[in-house]
């Protein structure tokens, strides 16, 4: 079960590039059985061109430039069934609010206290750092979330 996580993670790895992104979209909807619409084409696409990790209303008012008519709702349902095929990833927070990464390989995040804004942190963590925490006893670990929290440059 570990190792087909492991290999769905690696199987999307590569970064997509933004003319590619409807071939993408449309070969893992019909992987999983959904259609390709131009709302989730439109989704998707703003999704990976950005490393703004949006919340579902911004992806809303960046998306209705291309798409007048399209709902907050479309929005939503679309950012969920991108997240269902594993071609966005959410991050979600104790207030109940949730942001949304196109890009779903690991990596972590750092995140503004003040303005709740989150950016990619571009290292990694040595493998060392993590057996230092210990064994948790009874406790088989899977995987970390690292999360680093602080201010922005515009907030600090
Ligand atoms: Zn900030
Ligand atoms: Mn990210």
């Amino acid at each position: 079960m570990n190792a087909g996580r492991e290999r769905a993670v690696a199987a999307s790895v590569r970064p997509v590039e933004a003319h590619r992104a409807d071939e993408v979209l449309r070969s893992a909807l019909e992987a999983n059985g959904q259609r390709f619409t131009e709302q989730r084409a439109a989704v998707y696409r703003f999704l990976v061109g950005t490393d703004t990790h949006p919340t579902a209303d911004e992806v809303f008012t960046a998306v209705r430039a291309e798409i007048p008519d399209i709902s907050l709702a479309t929005v939503y349902k679309s950012l969920e069934t991108l997240v269902g095929c594993g071609l966005a990833a959410k991050l979600t927070y104790g207030d109940g609010s949730a942001r949304y990464d196109g890009r779903t390989d690991p990596h972590h995040h750092a995140r503004c206290l003040a303005c709740g804004a989150v950016v990619d942190v571009p290292g990694k963590l040595d493998p060392a750092s993590l057996e230092a925490l210990g064994p948790v006893s009874g406790f088989s670990v899977a995987g970390y979330r690292l999360e680093l929290l602080g201010y922005c440059a515009a907030c600090s």
